[in-house]
C-alpha cells in the first residue's frame, strides 16, 4: 500500500512538472535582455534630440535596430559631445553614436565601425551678415568670430583655420546658436543637418552655400573590442542591405 502511494505521488509530481514546463509564460521563461549602452549628445537634430523625455532621431533609431539585431536592450545616455569618447574608452558605455565623424586622431583612442551616413560642416550666419562666403572667414585681416561645439570637427577645423582667439567653444549646438543670436560670435561652424534644424527653429539665420568640409559618420567602440565592432558592423551591413538605414534617414531628412 505504502509503495503504491509513493508511486502515485511520484507520478503526480512528474505530471505537475511536465505541466509546468509546457506552460507558455513569456515573463517567466524569457531571460532579460543584456543591455547595450550608447553614449550621445542629444542636442543634434535630426540625429539625436529630445521629444518629451525620449531621445529620438536617426542615430537613436539605427542604434535601436542594431540592438534588436544583437538581441539586446538599448539604453541611451546623454552627455556632452566632448565626453563621449572618454566614456567609450573607460567602458562606462558600450559605444558612442552622435553623428560622429571618423577622424585619424579619434582612431588613436577608439575604433570606428563602417560609416552609416555622410555629413558635412557648414557655416550658420545671421541673415544680414557681412559674411557671405565661407572664404570670408579666412581672408587676410579677417576678425570674424566663430562659435562651435566643444570637441567637434567644427571646433577642430575652425580653431585650426581661424586660431583659438577667434573661436568660442560651447557645450552643445543650441548654445552656440544662442551665442550667434546674441551677437557673441559672428557664425557657427556645425554639421549640415543640425544646422538646418537650428535655422528652422530660430528666426533670422541662414546657412552659407559653400561646404566647409565633407565627412563620414560612424559608431565608435572601445579600442580592441573587435567582438562588438564585428557584431555592429554585421548589423549595419544587414540594415543597409534591407534598406532599413535608408528608410530611417529618409524619415528624418526630407
Ligand atoms: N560630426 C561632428 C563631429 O564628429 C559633430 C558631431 C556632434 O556634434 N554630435 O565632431
Amino acid at each position: 500500500m505504502k509503495k503504491l502511494l509513493a508511486f502515485v505521488l511520484c507520478l503526480a509530481m512528474v505530471f505537475s512538472f511536465a505541466a509546468c514546463g509546457g506552460e507558455k509564460d513569456p515573463a517567466a521563461s524569457e531571460a532579460p535582455k543584456a543591455v547595450l549602452k550608447m553614449a550621445t549628445n542629444a542636442y543634434f537634430q535630426p540625429y539625436e534630440y529630445y521629444e518629451g523625455d525620449k531621445i529620438i532621431g536617426i542615430d537613436a533609431e539605427i542604434a535601436a535596430a542594431i540592438a534588436d539585431k544583437l538581441g539586446m536592450e538599448l539604453k541611451i545616455e546623454d552627455m556632452e559631445f566632448d565626453s563621449i569618447i572618454t566614456a567609450v574608452q573607460e567602458g562606462s558605455v558600450d559605444f558612442g553614436m552622435a553623428g560622429m565623424t571618423v577622424r585619424e586622431d579619434r582612431l588613436e583612442k577608439v575604433d570606428f565601425t563602417t560609416s552609416y551616413a555622410n555629413g558635412k560642416q557648414v557655416v550658420i550666419v545671421k541673415e544680414n551678415s557681412a559674411i557671405t562666403d565661407v572664404e570670408d572667414l579666412f581672408a587676410d585681416g579677417a576678425t570674424w568670430k566663430a562659435g562651435v561645439q566643444l570637441g567637434t570637427t567644427g571646433d577642430i577645423y575652425a580653431t585650426g583655420d581661424l586660431g583659438e582667439d577667434r573661436v568660442t567653444q560651447y557645450n552643445n549646438a543650441n548654445n552656440a546658436v544662442l551665442a550667434l543670436i546674441a551677437g557673441d560670435v559672428d557664425c557657427v561652424v556645425i554639421d549640415n543637418e543640425p544646422a538646418k534644424a537650428l535655422v528652422n527653429a530660430n528666426e533670422g539665420l541662414k546657412i552659407l552655400e559653400a561646404t566647409y568640409a565633407d565627412e563620414d559618420y560612424a559608431i565608435c567602440v572601445k579600442k580592441g573590442n573587435t567582438d562588438l565592432l564585428n557584431k555592429i558592423n554585421a548589423a549595419i551591413d544587414a540594415l543597409v542591405e534591407d534598406g532599413t538605414i535608408d528608410t530611417i534617414i529618409a524619415k528624418y531628412i526630407k
